[in-house]
């Protein structure tokens, strides 16, 4: 399903079309995708909010299936692995930020579905360094759903540093911060979530959350940690009014409004305010371990392949119920 040029969704702009198998260059593997979910950047891509780095571009960054095919440099022994493919593509591996281990932050990196042709076919190419290995008995279908919010939500959990008996902050409760909620008290944290609307509230509590209070309300007790998930910069200062001393606010959000001004104090006692910027391998591979231990439950809608444009449309009305898997 290729975009030919980017265009409302309603006017179906992903064709389908049969192309020759794609083949793998030095270090990438092709990968039979058996599953692919539908992200809202898939969506700003193929309306052009946010302009495509390849004319014509294939898009989809969260793709499953099996490598059937190597390139040179890559051992025979990887044909018929099942791996994952997320937004990361590739880094360059020589900056100071992927020698520090902060590879998600460098700036020679290239995207699945932007600058390379992602999994809204049946093959795709990647390279075979940035495929997630797949633990064993996780399906495609839900495992494909995790490799972007979850595996982004992930790694901002992991940025507040809680570990059991914490008190943890959620503001906002989507399904990444749904994810962060099982993760927590599977750590044995506290999850108090603020949101509004008495669904998520009532979702949160099902979730395991200890206490869900609406926008504006304070959680009972003072918060080792919160991850912020509104693109509203005034909860991130309500996060932060929550948090204790040494407490440390994570904002889950590409685009913020702007922070109102605050006073000082929110910040003094050595609290921290820091964003989250997409992923590591190293989250990666430990959200999909996590979630298959655990287990982590995925909430899917099947769609064809042929029907991309049809799940990018359910996905603009907010129809859709969980997360749109695309299988070819
Ligand atoms: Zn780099
Ligand atoms: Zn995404």
């Amino acid at each position: 399903m290729r975009l030919e040029r980017p265009a409302d969704v309603d006017e179906a702009p992903l064709a389908a079309l049969d192309l020759p198998d794609p083949v793998p260059g030095p270090g990438e593997v092709v990968i039979e995708t058996r599953a692919c979910a539908v992200c809202r950047t898939d969506l700003q891509i193929v309306e052009g909010d946010l302009e495509a780095h390849l004319h014509p571009l294939i898009p989809g960054h969260q793709a499953v299936g099996p490598i059937v095919a190597v390139g040179a440099g890559v051992g025979a022994d990887q044909l018929g692995r099942m791996v994952g493919v997320g937004w990361l593509g590739s880094t360059c591996g020589q900056c100071d930020m992927c020698r520090r281990g902060l590879e998600n932050l460098c700036r020679a990196a290239t995207f699945t579905g932007w600058d390379r042709d992602g999994g809204y076919a049946s093959r795709m190419v990647a390279r075979a360094d940035f495929c997630h290995p797949m633990p064993a008995g996780m399906s495609p279908e839900d495992a494909a759903p995790l490799l972007c919010g979850g595996i982004i939500g992930y790694r901002a959990y992991r940025l507040t540093g809680v570990t059991r008996g914490d008190r943890l902050g959620l503001y906002g409760f989507g399904a990444s911060a749904l994810l962060v909620c099982q993760l927590a008290v599977h750590a044995g944290c506290e999850v108090y979530v603020v949101t509004r609307g008495q669904d998520a509230r009532r979702r949160a509590m099902e979730g395991g959350a200890s206490w869900a209070g609406d926008l504006g309300e304070r959680p009972p007790w003072p918060l080792q940690a919160a991850i912020t998930f509104a693109p509203v910069g005034s909860v991130v200062v309500e996060a932060l009014e929550s948090v204790d001393r040494a407490g440390v606010v994570v904002v889950n959000a590409i685009h913020l409004d702007r922070i109102p001004d605050f006073p000082y104090r929110h910040l003094y006692w050595e609290r921290r305010l820091l964003s989250v910027a997409n992923f590591t391998r190293r989250d990666g591979r430990e959200l999909l371990e996590l979630a298959n231990r655990i287990p982590i439950r995925t909430v899917i809608e099947r769609h064809s392949l042929d029907d991309a444009n049809l799940a990018l449309q359910r996905l603009k009305r907010d129809q859709v119920q969980g997360a749109a898997v695309l299988i070819p």
